[in-house]
């Protein structure tokens, strides 16, 4: 049993009403490796980054057991960046730069022995690159987690639309949902976007939670409200990564296992709006984990009784 993750290890640099920082570690797959290393042991990164990008964090992933053998360090060439702001809100952010760098020229190879992954999650990244993975697997994985953004679907449509058609469970958020779809409403939205490819669909909607739905029915999970929410960046995928995590421990990719899922999802994303980049994702306990998920399970438990 295998998790394979595909997706950025990046540069960030990040404006909240908060504060500023300069470049910080981030990246999709950053916090999808982190977020899933907290219920599922036996993931493999396949990653690109430049000869300038610290060998600390490498070393904190494999201290969490990501397997970094499909990570290339390229050298005299520089990692993926990315500068965003957050609005007031912090639901809603402007991107203010994006450098692909060593993406731009990305050959990403599957390792020997990763070739037949139980669990792939392809994490936001071209949309080709993520077909080139998908095309160097032996076996089709029992399930197939894509998240994209708005940056894709500007540049990369026709691509995006052919991926989407190869994978099982799409997560994006509400505004990239109506992007995609065109429609306003997210329950038209989802159903367009389920005549896609995806068999299953994630709407995130920050702090006002996620929804998931299928083509007949629909499951809500809220975000936690938190005192202290500094930088979003990274929740996203950090709930990808707990939803993931999660699916491959129990070894159950039912539409009922993926209610709890998305749970678990939430919890992830709910540590690292607390505090700048990777830095809350990392050196969690197991206890933190449990006391937090069953955070959210007293914050929407009722009793009614409709009789
Ligand atoms: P999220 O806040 O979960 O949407 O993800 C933020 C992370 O996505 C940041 O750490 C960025 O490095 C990464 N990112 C931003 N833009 C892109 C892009 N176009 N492709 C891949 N990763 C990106």
């Amino acid at each position: 049993m295998s998790l394979l993750v595909v997706g950025t290890v990046a540069f960030d640099a990040i404006e909240t009403p908060f504060g500023k920082t300069d470049k910080i570690v981030g990246g999709a797959a950053s916090y999808i490796a982190l977020a899933a290393s907290y219920f599922y042991k036996s993931i493999q990164l396949i990653s690109v980054v430049g000869d300038d990008f610290p060998n600390a964090f490498l070393d904190t992933l494999k201290a969490q057991g990501v397997k970094l053998d499909g990570l290339q360090i390229k050298q005299g060439e520089k990692s993926f960046f990315w500068a965003g702001k957050y609005h007031n809100d912090l639901n809603t952010r402007d991107t203010l730069d994006t450098q692909l760098n060593v993406l731009a020229n990305f050959d990403p190879v599957v390792p020997a022995d990763f070739k037949e992954p139980d669990f792939l999650m392809l994490g936001n990244l071209m949309p080709l690159i993520q077909q080139q993975v998908l095309a160097q697997l032996t076996k089709r994985p029992k399930l197939i987690v894509l998240d994209t953004m708005n940056f894709w679907m500007d540049t990369s449509m026709d691509e995006l639309m052919k991926t989407l058609s190869m994978i099982d469970v799409l997560t994006i958020n509400d505004s990239e949902a109506r992007q995609l779809s065109g429609e306003y409403s997210l329950v038209k939205a989802a159903q367009k976007i389920l005549d896609m490819g995806p068999k299953v669909l994630v709407i995130k909607k920050g702090e006002h939670g996620a929804l998931l739905f299928n083509k007949e029915e629909v499951f809500f999970a809220p975000a936690l409200p938190l005192e202290e929410v500094y930088d979003p960046t990274g929740a996203g995928d950090s709930f990808a990564g707990g939803f993931i995590g999660y699916l491959a421990k129990t070894k159950d990719i039912s539409f009922e296992n993926m209610k709890r899922a998305i749970i678990f999802g939430s919890a992830m994303a709910s540590f690292t709006v607390e505090k700048f980049g990777t830095e809350r994702l990392i050196g969690l306990s197991q206890e933190d984990v449990e006391d937090r998920v069953q955070e959210f399970v007293d914050l929407v438990q009722f009793d009614i009784s409709l009789v």
